[in-house]
């Protein structure tokens, strides 16, 4: 049965991890991948995560099945960070979230349930995307296709090019929208621009699916929620994936969520007895450490605002390198200015590197990012920032 089987091309983030693994140059540095590492190059284990996964511990709770939606606390204490404690949309019910196998697994829970409920819809991501965007919705049967996003000239939003397309896109289209941290490019969209984009939205019955992966790592957990705000006080129905995977450093644990916005608490419960059914037929309920451990730090006072306090000292830390990078590379004479990389928000910077000067990047230093030019400024840190503008400089002369 497997004798005509082709060989699947790799995955090109993950693909870039082997590459690197293989590398035998002591100098080489990973700007491929997007997780945070400290300054020191780990990846760090927060310590709200720790005392909380200690607790638990000691506790030594039963590993029975969760629900199939997963931990009430957990999808309760979710719901609260997207929509603020003091909801409406919560008081009234109106919201269902669910446990999910990370950002991935809200998306993919998502994607399923959308092609049940409207097969003949199309799906529009943002141009460029993160990279998964389009196989994921692919692979849940539905046609995707871009809107333009990314304005190359000013390393900004085409804003104008994205609303005369959405404009233009027929009802129950479902629109991929980066909450925050827009991946790969950095480039958001303003508080105005975003109520434009919901003005849109309700004016042409279009369908949001916001994807949050990034929140805090902007400017803060409110501020980073301002498209989910803006959508939450418009009446629209729609759709959020959560992922803790970069917020709590908890990547392996596999932590998100799906938080779907409807018209009434009745309607609520149907949807979220329709999107049982698709858990149910995957993997039937989400693993209970992760979540556990998020809820456990959100529900604690003390936890919570350590775990803030750390969050916000990833975000300036990335910060911190961006204007490294920046000033080293205005050092090394380079001809053009980076000065945009300070305005970029999130992990990362797309750099404007073309593929080649990527590809020498790794050839001749070792230095490893993704072929668009995008790499983590995460990754950097005092001890590779030098080696790694070297390596820019060089391949931009
Ligand atoms: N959406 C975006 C925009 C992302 O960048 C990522 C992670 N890189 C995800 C979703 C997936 O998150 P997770 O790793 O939690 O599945």
């Amino acid at each position: 049965i497997f004798a005509a089987v082709e060989m699947a091309p790799r995955d090109p983030i993950l693909g870039l991890n082997e590459a690197f693994n293989a590398d035998s140059r002591s100098t080489k540095v990973n700007l491929g991948v997007g997780v945070y590492f400290t300054d020191e190059g780990k990846i760090p284990l927060l310590g709200a995560v720790k005392a909380a996964e200690k607790a638990r511990l000691e506790a030594a709770p039963a590993r029975g099945y969760q629900p199939i939606e997963g931990l009430a606390a957990y999808n309760k204490a979710v719901a609260e960070l997207l929509f603020g404690k003091d909801s409406a949309l919560i008081s009234e019910g109106k919201t269902i979230t669910i446990e999910a196998l990370g950002g991935t697994g809200a998306l993919k829970v998502g994607a399923d349930y959308l092609k049940r409920l409207n097969p003949a819809a199309k799906v529009y991501i943002s141009d460029p995307s993160w990279e998964n965007h389009r196989a994921l919705f692919e692979s849940a049967g539905f046609t995707v296709e871009n809107y333009p996003y990314y304005d190359a000239a000013t390393r900004g939003v085409n804003f104008a090019g994205m609303k005369a397309c959405l404009a233009s896109l027929p009802a129950g289209s479902i629109i991929v929208l980066h909450a925050c941290c827009h991946n790969p490019t950095g480039a958001d969209m303003t508080d105005a621009q975003w109520e434009e984009i919901v003005a849109v939205c309700q004016a042409r019955g279009l369908v949001p699916f916001l994807d949050m992966a990034y929140q805090g790592f902007a400017e803060g957990i409110d501020a980073d929620a301002v498209a989910v705000r803006a959508f939450s006080k418009s009446g629209l129905q729609f759709f959020i994936s959560s992922s803790f995977s970069k917020s709590f450093s908890l990547y392996g644990e596999r932590v998100g969520a799906l938080t779907i916005v409807t018209a009434s608490k009745e309607e609520a419960g149907r949807v979220m007895s329709q999107v049982k059914r698709v858990v149910r037929t995957n993997y039937s309920n989400p693993p209970t450490h992760g979540g556990a451990v998020v809820a456990a730090v959100l529900a604690s006072a003390e936890l919570r605002q350590q775990w803030e306090d750390e969050l916000a000292g990833m975000r300036v830390r990335i910060r911190e390198m961006r204007k490294a990078l920046v000033e080293k590379l205005a050092e090394r004479k380079v001809a053009q200015d980076f000065g945009f990389v300070m305005k970029q928000r999130g992990m990362f910077s797309y750099t404007g590197l073309s593929a080649e000067q990527v590809e020498r990047m790794k050839t001749e230093f070792g230095v490893y990012a993704v072929s668009t030019g995008r790499i983590c400024i995460a990754a950097l840190n005092s001890k590779n920032i030098d080696y790694v503008a070297d390596a820019i400089a060089a391949v931009l002369k």
